[in-house]
């Protein structure tokens, strides 16, 4: 896909982890201060153990001073306690703000959905992209979420690495006085031959661990994985949602279930990752893990040579081998953090092809200025639009002028091109021909954002949040509560609202609260008309949100809210004719055109146009 495959190179690797960075910090700010705070601190907290009690045994095996000795003790606990302590305050502080941004994260993903093109939002491409982020993610950590944990780790590495540099030092520099064999070992053999014996078994140790990550996490087991997950997640709680529990005991659907979930054996003992772990991967790990060994013993030998040859003390010895012996570990970690980082780069790189999503609508900057005489004129010029990647034309043609303050009906079969109709005018898409003009100006020389406060639509599939009632309605958690309860009623909403114990508190739905309430498919639809007049917009839309009720209750909703949208300009979408037979003016729609405009009388006076022919068959239904 894109450029999300091929392998990443160490310089991109590096311009991922700038911009990973970047983004970390806007979204989670103090994140990177407080694990940098404390790498610090727990990267130097082993070095200063090793230094300490260097410095006992050294008194203790040389001059014996008891007041030496005793300040020698009482630093030692006293620095080794403090760094403990510090540690832990900054560990809590350093979650505190992985905690935060564990939520923050996501928002990267959902900031860039609002702000996505609409028909970027719909698409195949987008939704695979975040299956993808997500999927990995969850498997195993990866992606843009491992940035401040490789970060962290990497850190704490060189620091621990610069410590032990330190305290090594004089385990070169000390000489050893006999003129003996042991000469040797300051020489360049001793040393090269030391740090050969430390450097090659860690380069391979951790280049064999970079091949076993990459076998292990790679673009080909994430899609096993994902696979695996997504198989587990639409099948191994099947019956959980309600809505699917009924048809799930009636149809017997658990059946199906259970062979999917007996086929996916991904996570099993005989699935793919066992089976690695089993054969190449778990041999190469034991050898990597060997190899990490190796380091140890060459520091052992080394050290303890040249103090048995007179170097230096028994504290000095125990100084080096404690100090040398945590490099090589630091070391070989942070080459291990250095490949997982290259590794992870290659997923990040796919959250970055979604956050590149580029926005191909053409953004004005006209506002649309609040018009106290709500005087808001739209017209459609000669509009034909096709949906992305359909060859039919799904509005053919449309010239419409809307008269402000006026009750507009759209209606026509289901297919005709209704929806697509109000998408447009919300400008959800750009028409491919044609213009559609707000008070004279192209509607895509307008802000955005402002375009689409002049807008309230209640959809055929609105969706209500599980929230209070008045959050629901003011689509915020401040709001008047005056005005709500107002919405709510010209809604219809007011009788049930006033046997709410709760009122504009009352929870909606069971998600988060056992004392949520359950409501009807009709109350839904009255707190979503209540939520459109709250908005107080100058266009209200009704986009057949009564379809699962009778023609009859329909008809009744639309002409009471007829009443109650005041001077708005109003638009009424049905296939049902009756529902909107009180309106000025009725367009109908017939296979992405629109066909015939007038009032109901007039369309109905012409017995050989659709209008009549609607009418006739739809006639039963209301007689
Ligand atoms: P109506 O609201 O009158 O029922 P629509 O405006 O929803 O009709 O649909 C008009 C035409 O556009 C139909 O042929 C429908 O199949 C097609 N269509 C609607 N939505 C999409 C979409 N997202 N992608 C492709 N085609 C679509």
């Amino acid at each position: 896909m894109e450029k999300t495959a091929g392998k990443v190179s160490w310089r991109e690797t590096w311009s991922i982890y700038k911009r990973a960075a970047r983004l970390l910090r806007r979204y989670t700010p103090g994140l990177f201060a407080a694990v940098t705070a404390w790498a610090a601190v727990t990267g130097v907290t082993p070095y200063a153990g090793v230094y300490l009690s260097a410095r006992v045994l050294e008194e203790l095996a040389g001059a014996r001073r008891p007041d030496a000795l005793w300040r020698w003790v009482i630093l030692t606990v006293a620095v080794t306690g403090a760094l403990a302590l510090a540690g832990h305050a900054l560990e809590r502080w350093k979650n505190v703000h992985y905690q935060r941004f564990f939520e923050d994260r996501k928002r990267i993903y959902t900031d860039k959905l609002l702000d996505m093109d609409f028909e970027d939002v719909e698409s195949q491409r987008t939704r695979d992209l975040l299956a993808q982020i997500r999927q990995d993610e969850n498997w195993a950590g990866l992606g843009l979420q491992k940035t401040p944990y490789l970060y962290e780790g990497i850190l704490q590495q060189a620091i621990g690495m610069a410590s032990a540099v330190a305290l090594c030092a004089g385990l070169f520099t000390a000489r050893v006085p006999s003129s003996g064999s042991l000469r040797l070992l300051d020489g360049p053999v001793g040393l090269l031959g030391l740090l050969g014996a430390i450097a090659l078994p860690t380069a391979a140790s951790s280049w064999l661990w970079g091949v076993v990550h990459r076998m292990e996490q790679n673009a080909a087991t994430a899609e096993t994985a994902t696979l695996g997950n997504r198989i587990f997640g639409a099948f191994g709680f099947f019956n959980r949602d309600a809505f699917r529990a009924l048809d799930v005991r009636i149809y017997g659907q658990q059946r199906i279930a259970r062979r999917y979930m007996a086929s996916n054996l991904v996570f099993s003992a005989d699935g793919p990752f066992a089976k690695l772990d089993a054969g190449k991967v778990g041999l190469l790990n034991a050898v990597s893990a060997a190899l990490s060994g190796l380091p140890t013993g060459a520091v052992y030998l080394y050290v303890c040579l040249k103090a048995w040859a007179g170097a230096f003390g028994i504290g000095l010895a125990s100084q080096y081998i404690g100090a040398v012996t945590a490099l090589a570990d630091n070391v070989r970690t942070l080459l291990r953090k250095l490949s997982e980082a290259r590794n992870n780069a290659f997923f990040i790189r796919i959250a970055y092809a979604f956050l590149d999503t580029s926005n191909a609508m053409y953004q004005g900057s006209l506002t649309t200025e609040k018009r106290s005489d709500r005087r808001y004129d739209v017209e459609f010029r000669d509009v034909s639009f096709k949906y992305p990647g359909s060859d039919s034309w799904a509005l053919r043609h449309v010239s419409v002028k809307f008269k402000v303050g006026a009750r507009l009906a759209v209606v026509g079969e289901n297919g005709s091109g209704k929806t697509t109709f109000i998408k447009l005018l919300c400008r959800l898409y750009d028409p491919q021909e044609g213009v559609i003009l707000l008070n004279g100006i192209d509607i895509r020389k307008y802000n955005y954002h402002d375009y689409m406060d002049i807008f309230s639509v209640v959809f055929q599939d609105f969706q209500l949040m599980s929230q209070p009632l008045g959050a629901n309605v003011a689509g915020s958690a401040d709001y008047d509560r005056e005005r709500v309860t107002k919405a709510l009623t010209d809604a219809g909403f007011g009788d049930r609202l006033a046997a709410l114990p709760e009122g504009l508190d009352t929870m909606l739905y069971r998600d988060f609260n056992g004392e949520g309430v359950q409501i009807s498919g009709g109350e839904a639809q009255k707190i979503a008309i209540a939520r459109a007049l709250y908005k107080d917009a100058p266009f209200i839309i009704l986009d057949e949100p009564t379809a699962a009720l009778d023609p009859m209750a329909e008809a009744e909703i639309y002409a009471q809210f007829n009443d109650i949208s005041g001077d708005k300009t109003a638009i009424y979408i049905s296939h049902r004719l009756s529902s909107c037979k009180f309106c000025d003016e009725i367009l109908v729609f017939d296979r992405g055109s629109v066909i015939q405009t007038g009032t109901h009388e007039a369309l109905l006076s012409d017995e050989t146009g659709k209008y009549h022919e609607l009418w006739t068959a739809q006639a039963q239904y209301y007689t």
